[in-house]
């Protein structure tokens, strides 16, 4: 029996990228995954494959965030194949490049609607369907402890998930209810095809061990988070980096 035997488990943005590495792992654990996505059937559906060939339970589910009423819409989906999670993860995030000068107002409120404001609701309406013993998984990024001029805008989404951590594993511990933060450095996504050799191996360079992180180095960690043994760890960001810029 796996860790997560009988949970349900939704992952954000769970069709691709990391999202996909955790709702596999978690699929692993024996949870019921909920894998959401935002436009991308097809990759739901794969990611929904994937999980049931290796011998778990899954579905799909869409809902588009970062718009009004998105969080309603997402549990709405999700209300019609479970009645209730023990497992979120807020996972689905866009990114945005831009320094102090370049960042267009624009652009800076769709960044926050998707990578702050979503997750503060669906947290929200989701309060009611969490199961008293469950657990809130944000992802975030390393680039809150370490400064990227040109994400300056994202950055400070992230530190917003982080306060958001912090603060409902306070509010959330008397129900049992762990709220725990993981902050991955670079990851291989489909964002990194076809950047030049060059380019990859100064961004493997960030981490101590050399080399780009994989969906895996950051599921595996929230599976850790998700289980039962990690019910003494809440309001934390766990850094996921692979020990980038830990000193000179
Ligand atoms: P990704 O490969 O681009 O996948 C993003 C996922 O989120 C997809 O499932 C996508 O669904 C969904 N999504 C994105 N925007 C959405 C929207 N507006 N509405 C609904 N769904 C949406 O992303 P990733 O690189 O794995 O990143 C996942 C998380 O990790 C993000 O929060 C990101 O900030 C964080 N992170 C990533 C890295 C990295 O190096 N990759 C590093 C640190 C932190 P559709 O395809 O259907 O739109």
């Amino acid at each position: 029996m796996g860790t997560l035997a009988g949970k349900t488990a939704l992952v954000t943005g769970g069709s691709r990228g990391i999202g996909r590495g955790i709702a596999e792992r978690l699929g692993r654990d024996g949870a019921r995954v909920a894998v959401h996505y935002g436009s991308n059937e097809v990759a739901a559906k794969e990611t929904v494959a994937a999980i049931e060939a290796a011998g778990g339970s899954a579905f799909a589910i869409g809902a588009e965030l970062g718009v009004p009423g998105d969080a309603a819409a997402l549990w709405a989906e999700f209300d019609k194949h479970a009645d209730g999670v023990d497992v979120l993860v807020n996972n689905a995030g866009i990114g945005l490049y831009g320094t102090i000068t370049d960042v267009q107002e624009a652009d800076y409120d769709r960044v926050f609607a998707v990578n702050a404001k979503a997750p503060f609701f669906i947290v929200q309406e989701g309060l009611g369907r969490l199961r008293d013993g469950g657990r809130i998984i944000n992802i975030s990024s390393g680039v809150t402890r370490i400064a990227f001029p040109i994400t300056v805008a994202y950055s400070m989404t992230k530190g917003a998930i982080n306060t958001l951590t912090h603060t409902l594993a306070k509010d959330l511990g008397p129900r049992g209810i762990t709220v725990n933060a993981v902050a991955p450095g670079i990851i291989d996504t489909e964002a990194l095809d076809g950047l030049p050799a060059e380019q990859k191996t100064g961004m493997a360079a960030y981490s101590t061990f050399n080399r780009i992180g994989r969906p895996s180095d950051v599921a595996d960690i929230v599976s850790f988070v998700a289980s039962e043994d990690g019910r003494w760890v809440t309001g934390q960001v766990i850094d996921a980096t692979g020990g980038s810029a830990l000193g000179v």
